[in-house]
């Protein structure tokens, strides 16, 4: 009998359990910058996409795919017979170094690049060789991975692999290598946000693609996956946020002293001598990023997220306790998806959309004025409505607010505000009780001011009075709504240590 033996494998992180049980937080406030994925999923994930799938998840797809390889090939220009699918690219790393360097020998480009790569040799059976001249085959990390720059493709006669995991963010790529034979690797993890989905692909030449599929599973890709991949793509990709996201916080990293290599990916590397030590400070606060030899490696989120990180660092560096991180938390029905993310206090940072223009435009106006950071962006059912969304969001934004309090303590408790806008006014009269009641009129309402309300009091667990009253909807509802904010924004004033109850809870 053959006795397989245990190589050395890849190592995931801990998980976000693991560390928040470790440093005493919850495992929600702990913010991951160490997998370079997208801060959120893309907006069509949503249930909606996965409805087809669902039905026929009895069955397999027998055009394996058919559809999403067309659409991946209509994006990159090549014919459908170019392009086989995987189950994340790490599928192909491991089976290209089996199909041409077993037993053989494997350089990466740069010789410092992506952990995956010598764990696929490992398995293959190869040595890792520093010449890529005399290698079997060559895997070129571009732009590379951990270090973000774009590494020069070298001229081999061994197979050349492209790895192209973050090329989105790059703006080039070197597909037209293809055709002197090369592969490049593609995935959904990164600039489509569908990392759990574990969707890659490889172009070669179709003598190549049809060798490669040769040597797969029948079908390594679930349908459900290639349901979310055909979605995504069918959306043209636009990664100018987060470029822009990734300049401001390589600005930010350097006026705190650190030196990030210009980077053409979603990450940061910062060269330094002992990086444990700042990993091991920053996962005290929730922070998670990752070491290396040489350095740390930071992934760009959004701009929530990557304050909490600056702050975090400002925080280490001057050795004061951190404010409390944002809270995070997801809400998903069969009707919606959301995803919010709350601070208190904060600073005004607020980033509603759920696709609701005037409602998102409400929230925004109260967590604004409530002092809170706010990012609540969602998608949904919007074909039957509003109703759907409004309340969702509110729920939503409402049990967050609820567990943000905490116990409640050292809080004023109680606040209330006018607010005119216009010829329409406002009162709001807010009691951060631990009860839900809402007393509420407004009057010309929208539609769904009363209920947003409604659904806000409930599951905040706040007393809520608001009589708002006008000539125009519009401008009564954005009076309540703000006049809400600034009466939670009294209510959630410091006032000492006590719970502002004299049952001692609230
Ligand atoms: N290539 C590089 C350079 C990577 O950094 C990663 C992800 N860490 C991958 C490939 C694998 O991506 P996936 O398997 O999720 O497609």
């Amino acid at each position: 009998m053959r006795r397989p033996v245990a190589l050395a494998s890849y190592q995931w992180p801990p998980s976000n359990e693991v560390i928040a049980e470790k440093v005493g937080l919850d495992p929600r406030e702990i913010i991951r910058f160490d997998g370079n994925v997208a801060a959120t999923p893309p907006a069509s994930a949503r249930p909606a996409a996965l409805a087809r799938a669902l039905a026929d998840v009895n069955e397999y797809d027998r055009g394996r795919y058919h559809s999403l390889r067309a659409a991946i090939a209509q994006r990159h220009g090549v014919g459908i017979d170019q392009v086989a699918l995987g189950a994340g690219s790490d599928e192909f790393i491991v089976l290209l170094a089996r199909l041409f360097a077993e037993g053989g020998s494997v350089a990466t480009v740069p010789a410092f690049s992506y952990s995956m790569y010598p764990f696929a040799a490992a398995m293959a059976g190869a040595a890792i060789v520093d010449d890529p001249k005399t290698a079997d085959l060559v895997f070129v990390c571009r732009p590379n991975n951990p270090t973000g720059e774009l590494p020069e493709i070298p001229d081999v006669p061994g197979q050349l692999v492209i790895d192209e995991a973050y090329a989105d963010y790059a703006g080039v790529d070197a597909l037209e290598r293809v055709n002197d034979g090369a592969i490049v690797l593609r995935t959904f993890s990164k600039a489509y946000g569908l990392a759990g989905a574990r969707v890659g692909y490889a172009i070669a030449n179709s003598e190549t693609i049809d060798i490669i599929t040769s040597r797969q599973a029948p079908l390594s890709v679930s349908s459900l996956s290639a349901a979310l991949a055909l979605a995504a793509i069918a959306t043209p990709l636009d990664v100018s946020t987060q470029v822009a996201e990734r300049e401001r916080l390589a600005g930010e990293l350097t006026s705190l002293g650190m030196a990030p290599v210009k980077s053409y990916t979603n990450f940061l590397f910062i060269p330094m001598e002992e990086p444990q030590e700042l990993v091991e400070q920053l996962m005290a606060y929730g922070v998670v990023v990752r070491a290396y030899e040489g350095g740390l490696r930071i992934s760009v989120k959004d701009e929530l997220d990557d304050n909490v990180l600056l702050d975090a660092l400002r925080c280490v560096r001057d050795g004061e306790t951190m404010p409390r991180p944002a809270l995070r938390r997801r809400r998903a029905t069969a009707e919606t998806l959301l995803n919010v993310r709350l601070r208190i206090p904060g600073e005004g940072r607020v980033f509603v959309n759920t696709g609701l223009g005037f409602y998102d435009h409400m929230l925004q106006q109260l967590a604004f004025h409530g002092g809170m950071d706010l990012r609540l962006e969602g998608v949904g059912d919007l074909e039957t409505g509003e109703h759907h969304m409004v309340e969702d969001m509110m729920i939503a934004f409402g049990e967050a607010l609820d567990e943000a309090l905490g116990d409640r303590r050292g809080l004023t408790r109680y606040g209330e505000a006018r607010v005119p806008m216009d010829e329409a006014l406002a009162h709001a009269v807010v009691d951060l009780s631990g009860r839900a009641t809402a007393t509420i009129s407004i009057s010309p309402d929208p539609g769904m001011a009363a209920h947003a309300f409604q659904s806000l009091a409930q599951n905040a667990r706040i007393t809520l009075h608001v009589t708002a009253t006008g000539e125009n909807d519009h401008h009564v509802a954005e009076a309540a709504f703000k006049a809400v904010g600034r009466a939670l924004a009294q209510a959630l004033t410091r006032d000492g240590t006590l719970v502002r109850s004299t049952k001692g809870s609230l």
